[in-house]
């Protein structure tokens, strides 16, 4: 494929130690999956895949990343959009924080995502970035990741190897890294369609509406007679990854909401978790306040 060479201005002019545009790169707009496979194996780890650009075009301008490659798979509508298939609710990964938010389809059958969606940055970053720039960039305060961890949901993975399905559970393995390799694309995500009885729930608390969040819970749970049933808890930015809490979610299981079974799941919640202190938040902050939100969620499980 022809390659478009995009110079920056590299600096500012008045300080030129301090960079203020991104670095040179070359840009090219796919048309077809093929030609994306084929830069990525050519270029590997110096080709970079453009979605919504609203992280990777901060972290060029800020110097973080140096790809000498943005690839643009804005134009593949085949990676776009949001449909039912059997009993899964299938996403693709190119479909925006905003088309997720006001989707029928997605209140009908994962109503966990419209409630997060609204706490994703600011609209105009909801109008442009992407649930597969979201989940690749795996940042451990981001609400999709714990969400897609909430629902059991499944990462379909493409290459020109073909396709890889990876569960939720295994997807993000640290820091902002995840199983992708550098040839692949994340295509789309299928969740489980809402059961019957299954209630679903988000938290999550910020300095300010569309900062990132300082903690939050993703929830889901089947309610029968009263109690909660697989219990699933995902925290965001408790760590370096979205994070289960699985004593806490054992100590849900079969159990009715009071005050009780509360305290007994906050203090096996205390063993699920290790945050760190943040600029504004010390430990023992963080701590409290994903008990307190895990608290308000099992409580909408139990009664909504
Ligand atoms: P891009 O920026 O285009 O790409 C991000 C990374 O993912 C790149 O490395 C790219 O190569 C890779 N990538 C993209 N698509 C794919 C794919 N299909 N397969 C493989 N790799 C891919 N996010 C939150 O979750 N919560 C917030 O509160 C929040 N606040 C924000 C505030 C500001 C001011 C800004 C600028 C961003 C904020 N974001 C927040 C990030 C925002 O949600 C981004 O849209 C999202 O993280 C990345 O999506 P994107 O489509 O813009 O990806």
């Amino acid at each position: 494929p022809t390659l478009l060479s995009v110079c920056s201005i590299s600096s500012n002019p008045y300080k030129p130690e301090a960079p203020m545009k991104a670095p040179a790169f070359d840009y090219f707009r796919a048309t077809a999956l093929a030609e994306v496979f084929a830069l990525l194996q050519q270029h590997g780890d110096a080709a970079r895949v453009l979605a919504g650009g609203q992280t990777l075009l901060a972290t060029l301008n800020m110097r973080l990343s140096e790809p000498a490659l943005l690839i643009d798979i804005g134009a593949l509508n085949d990676l776009r959009g949001i449909h039912v298939a059997g009993n899964n609710l299938c996403i693709g990964a190119l479909t925006t924080h905003a088309e997720i938010a006001a989707c029928p389809l997605v209140a009908q059958h994962a109503p966990l995502l419209a409630m997060a969606a609204p706490h994703i940055a600011h609209l105009a970053i909801r109008n442009r970035g992407t649930l597969g720039g979201s989940l690749a960039y795996a940042d451990p305060a981001a609400e999709w990741p714990a969400c897609v961890l909430a629902l059991s949901a499944t990462l379909v993975l493409t290459s020109a190897r073909g396709e890889r399905r990876v569960a939720a559970d295994d997807f993000f393995t640290g820091l902002y890294t995840t199983l992708l390799a550098a040839d692949e694309l994340l295509a789309r995500i299928e969740l489980p369609v809402l059961a019957n009885n299954e209630q679903q729930a988000f938290e999550e608390l910020a300095r300010r509406q569309g900062d990132y969040a300082i903690v939050g819970i993703a929830a889901r749970a089947l309610r029968q007679d009263g109690c909660l049933r697989d219990v699933r808890l995902a925290f965001l930015g408790l760590g370096d990854k979205p994070l289960r809490a699985p004593q806490a979610e054992r100590a849900m299981q079969g159990q009715r909401v009071n005050e009780l079974t509360l305290a007994a799941a906050s203090a096996a919640l205390q063993s699920d978790i290790d945050p760190s202190a943040d600029l504004t938040n010390d430990v023992s902050t963080k701590r409290h306040l994903a008990a307190v939100l895990m608290q308000r969620v099992l409580r909408r499980l139990a009664t909504t």
